[in-house]
């Protein structure tokens, strides 16, 4: 698939008016939660980005977080950061949205989804009526779901709008097999594909150490044994990695946000990288009207093209499978009010902001 992301620039937009330039570095992060300053401290770090904004309703919080990160200006490569409103997302190169409620300790992630489709959409109306110009990349869970609840909120490419997907998961992955086979994870090559939760698919038959084919290096090499016992033992781990972080400590935003500064490099640095980013399903393995991550080619356009790699007869079920899953959640979200005006979200009403936050230690 792929899909031409029209990044028109300096020309009549169709917000009226001259649309505004894209500054190529201009990163905004709508939510300075756990999540959204990890990121921000990430991509302070990474010197990618000339400009980040934090956009959040909880305005001192944003103050807190920009000031806080601005403190460590001296020690990171040059970078302006500041909390801002919605007037900036009109020139930033990217968008992250990480804005919504987290997870509970013993919540699944899709239980998180009537409360955060309300305010993706919110924050979706904000941003397109400033800009058609950035790439989005969602974060807010269940993060499959809502990236195809603000792709169906705008009128942009679908490409344009991705979803953090199952990067975090196809990196834990890497690592439970790098521990297992006692490697530098950086040989690893393993993907997890599917829904960011509890039916993604573990793709074996991709799996690799430096170009050998796992079966064969664990025959050979490793000589360890690794039954399918041990694999599913693996698998089950990284499912897992999410649940067990919570329920030690509240949250998970570490490894997360170097995802997101993975997914960041790619777009800003125009990379073609391969990353299993939540995209739109266009007729990929019989998969339509669904959000999932496969792996694609991001670049500066966001999703490029999907690698149609061919997989397993079994793990292309457990594909369908997980698509489904995703399909009746999207099947039971409640369609819009198209008679109430977009604006910005009812956080009273839906309670995220304002609800108990899992205890910060
Ligand atoms: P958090 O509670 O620490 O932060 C959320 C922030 O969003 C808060 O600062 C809150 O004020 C803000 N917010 C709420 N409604 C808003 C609105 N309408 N506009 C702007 N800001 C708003 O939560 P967190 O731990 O940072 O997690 C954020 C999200 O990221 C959650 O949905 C969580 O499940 C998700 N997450 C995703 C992944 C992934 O791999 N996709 C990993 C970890 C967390």
């Amino acid at each position: 698939m792929t899909r031409a992301v029209n990044h028109t620039r300096g020309k009549t937009g169709k917000h009226g008016g001259i649309a505004q330039m894209r500054q190529p570095r201009k990163v905004c992060v709508v939510g300075a939660g756990r999540v959204g300053s990890t990121f921000a401290y990430t991509l302070m770090q990474s010197g990618l980005a000339q400009e980040i904004v934090l956009i959040d309703v909880d305005q001192d919080r944003a103050i807190g977080e920009a000031m806080d990160l601005n403190h460590g200006q001296f020690f990171a490569p040059p970078v302006a950061i500041r909390a801002g409103d919605y007037e900036e997302v009109a020139d930033a190169a990217l968008i992250l949205i990480t804005a919504g409620a987290a997870q509970q300790p013993g919540e699944s992630r899709l239980d998180l989804v009537q409360r955060n489709v309300k305010i993706v959409r919110g924050i979706m109306g904000e941003i397109t009526s400033r800009t058609s110009e950035a790439v989005i990349v969602m974060v807010t869970n269940p993060v499959d779901v809502l990236t195809y609840v603000a792709q169906e909120a705008s009128a942009w490419p679908h490409g344009q709008i991705l979803g953090s997907g199952t990067v975090l998961d196809s990196a834990r992955f890497r690592y439970l097999l790098s521990v297992h086979c006692k490697i530098d994870p950086r040989n690893v090559h393993a993907y997890i594909i599917g829904e960011h939760g509890d039916s993604e698919v573990a793709v074996w038959s991709m799996t690799h150490i430096a170009g050998v084919p796992m079966e064969h290096y664990c025959q050979r090499i490793c000589r360890r044994a690794c039954s399918p016992a041990d694999r599913d033992a693996i698998v089950e781990r990284v499912k897992d990695s999410a649940y067990h972080v919570i329920e030690s400590k509240g949250a998970t935003y570490y490894g997360v946000s170097m995802a997101l500064e993975r997914i960041a490099a790619a777009i800003l640095r125009d990379e073609n990288s391969v990353l299993t980013v939540t995209l739109r399903a266009d007729g990929h393995y019989g998969l339509e009207g669904v959000c999932l991550s496969l792996p694609a080619i991001v670049n500066h356009s966001g999703v490029a093209r999907v690698l149609d790699a061919q997989l397993q007869p079994a793990e292309e079920q457990a594909l369908r499978r997980s698509a489904q899953v995703l399909k009746d959640i999207i099947a039971g979200i409640e369609p819009p009010h198209e008679n109430r005006p977009q604006g910005p979200p009812d956080i009273g009403r839906a309670g995220c902001a304002r609800m108990p936050k899992v205890p910060r230690r």
